[in-house]
């Protein structure tokens, strides 16, 4: 038998998304009403070591996140929930 368990949560449940630096490990939080960009660069980190992604996937997969919690958060009546 396999036991799986899941942590449910709204998107208004969701108080801060934490980036955190694979270099260095800064961690950047941002509160989902509150995130305006994605950051492109570790601010504790040289640039270029600093880069925290490339122009292309990374990015886009962030600032899709960001933009879709944004909208769920404000969102009254959610069709979903997440569970991680
Ligand atoms: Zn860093």
């Amino acid at each position: 038998m396999t036991v799986e368990r899941y942590l449910s949560a709204s998107p208004k449940d969701i108080k801060k998304v934490a980036l955190v630096c694979k270099k260095c490990g800064a961690v950047m939080g941002y509160r989902p009403t509150e995130w305006k960009h994605v950051p492109t660069k570790c601010p504790n980190c040289p640039i270029p070591d600093g880069e925290m992604h490339s122009a292309g996937a990374d990015y886009a997969s962030l600032d899709g996140l960001r933009e879709t919690l944004s909208k769920a958060v404000k969102n009254d009546n959610p069709l979903f929930e997440i569970r991680f």
